[in-house]
């Protein structure tokens, strides 16, 4: 399993140990990881995405969900039901998470039940009071952390370190239409009886979160086309109307009607308040699930054209339309591609897409890291791996002659930390988030 770090060139140390920055997880609160944390060793290594490629394996569901979530004094059934499934999935890029975890947090070369055992105090000490951030800071040698906290919730600052924790504020409910309106009236203070209150308690939520959040994110490819129109409000207000009327049962054609309004709505409001807007493209997590041609960024390119002012992150490398990608980072000054996720989903293709990426695209529009991830472990095991990728990608462009290694260097930077300052207007975020909390 040995996942020996490449320290052979000055970039491999360069990349391998600089503070990057990281654009999307879905980290919980220290004190959330401490109470509610995997709870072993064996369920923390395999607390990633890696399930779905158990699952897809042929792994039974139940065991993939006793691993992660069964008992510590069932060690042993656990890690017996796992055994053939583990050599199925350790060449994958979730698999190499795992592998990476096992080695580099919990000294494990190959995985064993003693091993796993003995990796136990290890465990604990993660999980005491400001283990989290340590690890996350000093360890992964993270910049930030950018978090869509699955919530809904407008973002306020996370007192354990408001300059290293930032909330996307999530406009999901919005665009999908699926809108609680009491929760919505008590972020904002208006109640929602039409499309004015709607637009009302809209402004509302920017007013009060746009300065506090690092971006606006959707994830409305989960369960609706990211095709988007133009709605008009008449559309728009009889949308809503039967929205009230029906509750649940309304028609999903007038959630997409009134979820195409919102958006549009949202993409104004976002550019008023500089935040760039967030969204899921391509692959989705889970098995047996995926609705993939309307996950497809070139779905947006009727947004991207109407909010010039406002910019896009297309998140996930929109695998497996990487090339629609770049055709759109090209031709768009406005979308930015994130890579988050995407060196796990299928580091070859990552590999690959940056590559093209530096041949095709402004150097600017790439931001190369995020983890996706719900606990550090996987966190920081995504974090390596991504290192390790992007150092092998940018070595064979010095091989080959296209760069020179101090050029290489300086787009690592460019694309691990500094796009992302320019991008997301980091110092100006954590100066209003300084603001809030002074
Ligand atoms: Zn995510």
């Amino acid at each position: 399993m040995r996942q020996a770090e490449d320290t052979s060139t000055d970039l491999a140390r360069h990349v391998g140990s600089m503070v990057i920055a990281d654009t999307h997880e879905h980290t919980r609160s220290e004190a959330e990881w401490i109470k509610e944390g995997p709870c072993d060793v064996l369920a923390d290594i395999f607390s990633n995405y890696v399930t779905d490629d158990l699952v897809c394996a042929g792994m039974p569901n139940q065991a993939m969900v006793e691993l992660v979530r069964g008992k510590p004094q069932d060690l042993e059934k656990r890690w017996a039901s796992v055994k053939d499934y583990w050599p199925l999935v350790r060449h994958t890029g979730y698999g190499q998470g795992v592998a990476l975890a096992a080695e580099e947090v919990y000294g494990m070369e190959e995985l064993s039940l003693p091993g796993l055992q003995a990796a136990e105090k290890i465990y604990r000490q993660l999980r005491s009071p400001g283990g989290q951030l340590e690890f996350l800071r000093s360890r992964a040698r993270l910049d930030h952390l950018q978090i869509n906290d699955m919530t809904r919730k407008p973002p306020t600052p996370n007192p354990d370190a408001p300059d290293f924790y930032l909330y996307d504020l999530s406009i999901w409910h919005l665009v999908k239409h699926e809108m609680d309106y009491r929760q919505l009236c008590e972020w904002t203070g208006v109640t929602v009886s039409d499309l004015a209150s709607l637009e009302q308690a809209m402004g509302r939520l920017f007013e009060t979160s746009g300065g506090l959040a690092i971006a606006c994110k959707s994830q409305h490819a989960y369960t609706r086309s990211l095709a988007w129109q133009k709605r008009s409000d008449a559309q728009a207000a009889t949308a809503l109307d039967e929205i009230l009327r029906q509750g649940a049962s309304a028609d999903p054609a007038q959630r997409a009607v009134l979820g195409d309004w919102c958006l549009e709505r949202c993409c104004e409001l976002a550019g008023r308040y500089n935040l760039p807007v967030k969204f899921h493209t391509g692959y989705t997590a889970g098995t047996s699930f995926m609705p993939l041609p309307g996950t497809a960024p070139s779905n947006l390119c009727g947004l991207l054209k109407a909010f010039p002012k406002t910019r896009f992150v297309l998140m996930h490398m929109s695998f497996p339309y990487h090339s629609e990608l770049l055709a759109l980072a090209k031709q768009y000054p406005n979308v930015y591609a994130s890579l988050c996720w995407a060196w796990s989903i299928s580091p070859y293709d990552a590999m690959e897409f940056l590559r093209r990426f530096i041949h095709s695209v402004p150097a600017n529009k790439l931001l190369a890291f995020g983890g996706d991830s719900v606990w550090p472990t996987p966190t920081y095991v995504y974090s390596r791996q991504t290192r390790q990728w992007i150092t092998r990608a940018l070595q064979a462009e010095v091989d080959e002659g296209y760069l020179g290694e101090a050029q290489a260097i300086e787009l690592a930077n460019r694309i691990l930390l500094k796009n992302h300052y320019a991008c997301f207007d980091i110092p100006g975020r954590r100066a209003n988030i300084a603001k809030a909390l002074a």
